[in-house]
């Protein structure tokens, strides 16, 4: 605290990541990234990249990009905003298209980013809790307010909200902006993307960071129609007006380029998902059904604290959340075979021993 700081400094909670501990030989199964690496032609992209070049400001634009995502998608590229990481692309939603007027709904268990961009630009919020399996129940979602935000699949829980809903939520609400925020969908959703197209106050943000294995290179997009992306535009153009640097805009269209590979890695994590599942069901744990790269699970007798304790005892590293309902539970990434494999053979290490 220093008396240097703009009062409204003093009044902001900000959010805290998952750790990234500087250690050796961790599995490391708490902030979701992928346990593959990039594609080969993201590396190769990069490197080709790493020039004179960078001398020169990139494309503040990403017209490239924007096309790359755009034709991926089958939109146009005037429907396509670019930010550093899609927790960018969130705060500029969250600051240009939500109405200050009437409170931001959400669910009660979710990405808890939403409440600190929402004291960050001064919204109000009304929080719906999900039901006793952790869904969403689209019918809440019913009722005044400034906007909605859902990830889907819903983090930390995993559970995938069909389309139907989806929908059901967008046309309930004609006169607000509704956010479905898919840094999962990849994973086993399906995406709202085909639907902006029939709704002008739908948009969908995604992330390169987990299903692309690109967390470390900060690359984030929304859909929408083009008067919501001119909207975002303006705020970014206002913020910071080269927020993709060229090795982020180099890498992420050859990550595009590369739909084989993408494949192939989703697919393995969604296999190493199911094996997952099956080991801490065969282990006495309750586990919530995942459509995202990782699971969301309880043991009846065991808390969730202390069993995240005695993992970290053996350097596996998992998500707990301090918070009501959810202080049982433990957020658990989908690693690879082996990491997986020392999960379940601590977690059953852990279980004999009482
Ligand atoms: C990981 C995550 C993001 C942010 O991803 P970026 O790395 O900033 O692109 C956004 N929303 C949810 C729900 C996430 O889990």
């Amino acid at each position: 605290m220093s008396r240097f700081w703009n009062p409204k400094i003093r009044e902001l909670e900000p959010y805290v990541p998952g750790e990234q501990p500087k250690m050796d030989n961790l599995v490391k199964l708490n902030t979701n990234e992928n346990p593959f690496g990039p594609s080969p032609r993201v590396l190769q992209a990069i490197s080709a990249e790493t020039n004179e070049q960078l001398r020169l400001y990139p494309d503040p634009e990403g017209v490239q990009l924007k096309k790359t995502i755009a034709d991926y998608h089958g939109v146009q590229p005037s429907e396509v905003f670019l930010g550093n990481g899609s927790d960018e692309v969130l705060a500029h939603i969250f600051q240009s298209l939500f109405q200050p007027d009437q409170p931001l709904l959400f669910p009660s268990i979710s990405y808890s980013f939403y409440p600190v961009y929402c004291r960050l630009y001064g919204l109000t919020t009304e929080t719906l809790d999900l039901d006793d399996d952790f869904a969403i129940r689209p019918e809440d979602y019913q009722r005044p307010n400034g906007g909605v935000i859902l990830p889907n699949p819903n983090a930390p829980t995993g559970r995938f909200l069909g389309l139907k809903d989806i929908r059901r939520i967008v046309e309930a609400n004609p006169e607000t902006v509704v956010v479905i925020d898919e840094a999962y969908v990849d994973f086993g959703g399906e995406s709202s993307i085909p639907m902006v197209k029939e709704y002008p106050n739908l948009v969908v943000v995604q992330t390169l960071s987990k299903s692309r294995s690109l967390a470390g290179l900060r690359v984030g997009f929304a859909i929408a129609n083009e008067a919501l992306i001119e909207g975002l535009e303006r705020v970014k153009n206002s913020f910071n007006s080269y927020p993709m640097d060229r090795l982020a805009l180099a890498g992420a269209i050859a990550s595009f380029e590369d739909e084989d590979y993408f494949q192939r890695c989703r697919q393995s994590v969604i296999g190493q998902r199911d094996k997952v599942t099956e080991g801490l069901e065969s282990l006495g744990f309750e586990v919530v059904p995942s459509a995202a790269n990782f699971v969301f699970t309880r043991h009846p007798d065991h808390s969730g604290a202390e069993l995240a304790r005695q993992l970290r005892e053996r350097s596996i590293i998992v998500r707990h959340f301090n918070k009501p309902r959810i202080d049982n539970h433990l957020r658990i990434t989908i690693g690879n075979s082996n990491q997986n494999q020392a999960l379940l053979d601590a977690l059953e290490d852990i279980l004999k021993q009482g």
